[in-house]
């Protein structure tokens, strides 16, 4: 293995990177390294994110810099803001002994005069995101005619997030005869198109296999029916008390529903998504990078340019559509040479996908069972025992209140002490999963049963719908949306008078968790229902009907510990 200093590191740089305890470099590093000094090839590497690929790429850029020109020598483009902003802030870290090296991260979302400003001044390298910097192009207060060297960060991102077009624009504006750089996780055809597009004979370097997940992440898979889904969960986050976890979900109303629960059970969580603001984005990433989040439930773009090293498990609540997302989620875990597991919760129809993703990913998932009560509470029990091992005592703070705390405790034995020391902290974990049922896991029948069971039911059967008389001069109607969709009063009137011509004066609402009641004028009612026939969201379709004598016919007798209590909070991890 050979040393930075071998490889052409400038001294400067090199103690810059040994600051920051980089001994030896990382195999991206020394392959990418001095192609890139030497500047004589175009360059793709198939690296996951954590393999060092920012050093690859940004300690020979940073070297190549010539200070006393003003203009950009060097663009990076990348997917997101978080990735921007992390990128330019290592490249800061990487040329703090640089003289003169001035980079600029440019991205969407925050004010252009002041980003305008920082390029008049003079800046060297530019991190972009496509769009913002297309827009500094058009302004005119951006040339790239003097870059030498481009890098594509995390390429497939930017290709799945539909930036290809803006893509093609940017390279247009760059000098031909400049190096580029391709860094992506997986290899889909488009950006064979790329390379083919924009690359000379391109050196083509692959750290792991292609498609490959990194090699010391687990897969493991639990099956459950849909209803037990967000229960197997809870399960899974309570037999790993020392977790740290980014878990995965398909939509941002699902993010947010399931970070609330968990939020309201006790856990440590918070939502990562396209609906909060960039303050709010900003500050739940800080709380998790921190450490003050246990779990970071999150939907795959928000988590996109988040970077963090330590997570000890990825779980897919539900996996997504492709297996590229699938590489990108589970290689959240596992880095920097730690091992990880990613984890999916699955519905039997997903069965199908997880062969899929083996064969792409070349590695056998392991099929486990939900770890029962008994199980999880005696793990819960030993990881506690083990911390009243290892706390550290303040013995100076708690020296002068021990005498009184020995009196006060002399009448019990030792034993008892434990036991009840112990208990102070499990017994309400025992208690509530207790009372917990076990999840049974689907087979093929069950699952068609459930499915079936679930179509012969009206929905306003499903639980109490709050049947009630509509107001004279009213008729109650039933909408197949609820709470959980994110309905409120106001946006369920918008809603519908979205729709129906003319504007619907709506009375009494009665919101519930799939469904909900609103009334409008009995004059009105068939026109409120015919709007809505046929009506999709998404690929769901609207039921909106009159409201039945039967709504408030129960068929859910179903107890889950979910409703007994709250689990115990977590204090530390
Ligand atoms: P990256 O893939 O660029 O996000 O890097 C992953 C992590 O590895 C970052 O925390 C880097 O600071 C760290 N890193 C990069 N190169 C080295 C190195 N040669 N030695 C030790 N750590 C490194």
């Amino acid at each position: 293995m050979k040393t930075f200093e071998q490889l052409g590191v400038a001294s400067e740089i090199i103690e810059a990177i040994q600051e920051l305890g980089f001994e030896q470099p990382m195999p991206v590093q020394e392959q990418v390294i001095p192609l890139l000094l030497a500047q004589t090839r175009d360059i793709i590497a198939l690296a996951q994110t954590g393999t060092g690929k920012t050093a690859a790429f940004g300690l020979p850029i940073i070297q190549k810099i010539d200070s006393k020109q003003r203009s950009p020598q060097a663009l990076i483009l990348c997917p997101t803001r978080e990735l921007c902003l992390q990128l330019s802030a290592d490249l800061n870290d990487f040329s703090k002994y640089a003289d003169g090296v001035k980079i600029l991260p440019v991205y969407g979302g925050s004010s252009i005069d002041s980003q305008i400003r920082a390029l008049k001044r003079g800046v060297q390298i530019i991190v972009a995101t496509p769009g913002r910097l297309i827009d500094l192009l058009n302004r005119k207060v951006v040339s790239l005619d003097l870059v030498h060297t481009v890098v594509l960060d995390e390429a497939d991102e930017m290709l799945n997030m539909g930036f290809t077009e803006s893509i093609d624009d940017i390279l247009s504006r760059v000098p031909k005869e400049r190096s580029m750089l391709l860094f992506s996780a997986t290899m889909p055809n488009e950006i064979a198109k790329i390379t083919r597009k924009y690359m000379d004979k391109p050196a083509e370097i692959v750290i792991g296999r292609k498609n490959e997940g990194a090699l010391n992440v687990k897969h493991v898979y639990y099956m459950v029916t849909a209803r037990d889904k967000y229960l197997a969960l809870k399960r899974i986050a309570d037999y790993y008390p020392n977790i740290y976890a980014i878990i995965f979900c398909r939509t941002r109303r699902e993010t947010q529903e399931i970070a609330d629960k968990l939020i309201q059970d006790g856990y440590d969580a918070d939502s990562l998504h396209g609906d909060l603001s960039q303050s709010q984005r900003d500050l739940v990433m800080g709380k998790f990078r921190n450490k003050n989040l246990q779990f970071l439930v999150a939907t795959d773009v928000a988590a996109r340019g988040l970077d963090v090293d330590d997570i000890t498990h990825v779980i897919n609540f539900g996996l997504p559509d492709d297996t590229e997302s699938y590489t990108h989620r589970s290689g959240r875990t596992g880095r920097v040479g730690k091992s990880g597991t990613s984890i999916s919760i699955i519905h039997i129809k997903e069965k199908g996908k997880i062969a899929q993703i083996e064969k792409a990913i070349n590695k056998q998932f392991e099929k486990r069972s939900l770890p029962t009560g008994d199980v999880i509470c005696e793990k819960q029990l030993f990881n506690l025992v083990d911390k009243i091992e290892k706390v550290k005592v303040n013995e100076d703070e708690i020296e002068r209140l021990l005498p009184s705390i020995f009196r006060k405790l002399d009448w019990l034995e030792k034993e008892d002490i434990i036991k009840r020391i112990v208990s102070l902290e499990f017994n309400r974990l025992l208690e509530y999963y207790s009372a917990a049922e076990e999840i049974i896991e689907p087979t093929e029948r069950s699952s068609r049963k459930d499915r079936d069971d679930r179509k012969d039911r009206k929905p306003f059967e499903s639980n109490g719908g709050g049947s009630r008389q509509a107001e004279k001069g009213y008729t109650r109607l039933f909408i197949n949306i609820g709470k959980m969709d994110g309905a409120n009063p106001a946006n369920l009137m918008g809603f519908v008078n979205d729709h129906v011509t003319g504007k619907v004066r709506i009375g009494k609402i009665d919101l519930l968790k799939n469904f909900s009641f609103f009334e409008v004028p009995e004059q009105e009612a068939s026109k409120v229902v015919q709007t809505f026939k046929g009506l999709f969201i998404e690929d769901r379709k609207l039921i909106v009907e009159v409201a039945q004598e039967s709504e408030n016919k129960s068929t859910s007798n179903r107890k889950t510990f979910d409703k007994k209590g709250k689990r115990p909070k977590r204090r530390s991890y």
